[in-house]
């Protein structure tokens, strides 16, 4: 098959490379990717990018635009749903290209990224199939995630610290700074072993099924963290098997997200639980991944097709997204 290898940067190519050329696959790569701000990064990124692919012999494909006006214009006033814009953008290209110089299909290494929203990728890169009647070549790469960045350490890749966009670097000081700023010596973390029921308000602003809350909170372990005496944040932890466990729930009052509260509680459950695990899971809906994978869940563990449609009465909604598969993340935890 002749392949056309949409590449996002160096390190995410190493492992579907290595993965198709295990497959026999003829990979031409290609470079279109607006949306990598400020320049210096864009420039570092495209670098690295030329350098994986002579050291691979691959040949290339490179659209050299850098897009801030473009890619900022066509996002303009959706800035928290941009991420379909940017696929967009990329597969509209990508796929044309394909068709237009005769591949048989095509696909992209963000397929290995666990930080991507990897449903809306793939739906947005069938549609673009469709649209230029060209093949989408669908591998989930991201088993081989950690892997392919430890080939690109070894190789002296530039690795990058944030998705790519000027949104996504914002987001990346945010978060750090709201953890160093506002939480420090200002908070404490205590477990609660009676009247857990009274935290339900809570737990169901994250969970909203009162059977599976009840469920797990009954064996669970159920831990708040409390600001000035005042609970802002909640987790329960339950045992899966001797080995593993599973953060069920973590729910913070709708006035104190954002601030880093949830995440220096992972945090706090990661220094706990490695004590007596070796691995924490979580289960997400898909517009948290990116919240959990910085929290610590690097390892995608598993898809469950349907979970929100077989296990809650009603329809389950997440900030505008019909939730129905849940995704499985893992932490591997010192100690036994
Ligand atoms: S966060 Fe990443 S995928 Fe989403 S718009 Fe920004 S660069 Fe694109």
């Amino acid at each position: 098959m002749k392949l056309l290898m949409h590449s996002c940067c160096g390190p995410c190519s190493t492992y579907p490379i290595k993965l198709l050329r295990a497959q026999d696959i003829d990979i031409t790569s290609m470079w279109f990717n607006p949306n990598i701000h400020p320049y210096m990064e864009y420039k570092n990124r495209y670098e690295s990018y030329k350098k994986l692919m002579e050291i691979e012999k691959i040949p290339t494909i490179e659209i050299d635009n850098y897009g801030l006006i473009d890619f900022t214009r066509a996002v303009y006033n959706h800035e928290y749903e941009r991420c379909r814009t940017c696929y967009e953008m990329r597969f509209d290209v990508i796929a044309k290209t394909a068709k237009e110089k005769g591949f048989d299909a095509f696909t992209s290494s963000l397929f290995v990224s666990p930080y991507q929203k990897h449903e809306l990728l793939k739906t947005v890169a069938e549609e673009k199939a469709k649209e230029h009647g060209i093949e989408f070549l669908y591998i989930d790469f991201r088993e081989g995630f950690k892997e392919g960045q430890e080939i690109a350490r070894e190789m002296g890749l530039y690795m990058q610290k944030y998705c790519g966009c000027v949104y996504s670097e914002a987001e990346r000081y945010k978060d750090e700074n709201a953890t160093e700023v506002k939480l420090k010596n200002t908070y404490e973390i205590v477990k609660i072993k009676q009247e857990k029921e009274q935290y339900m308000p809570l737990l169901l602003e994250a969970d909203p099924s009162v059977e599976l809350v009840e469920s797990y909170l009954k064996n669970g372990d159920l831990y708040a963290l409390k600001l000035d005496g005042n609970v802002v944040s909640v987790a329960v932890v339950a045992k899966l098997d001797d080995s593993t466990c599973e953060l069920k729930n973590v729910a913070t009052k709708e006035e104190y997200r954002n601030m880093g509260y949830a995440k220096r509680l992972i945090k706090y459950l990661f220094s706990i639980y490695k004590q007596k695990y070796a691995k924490m899971i979580v289960g997400t809906s898909e517009n948290n991944i990116p919240f959990y994978v910085k929290s610590g869940f690097d390892t995608y563990e598993k898809t469950v097709k349907n979970f929100f449609v077989d296990n809650y009465k009603e329809e389950v909604w997440d900030n505008g997204l019909h939730c129905m598969d849940m995704y499985y993340y893992g932490k591997k935890l010192k100690g036994k």
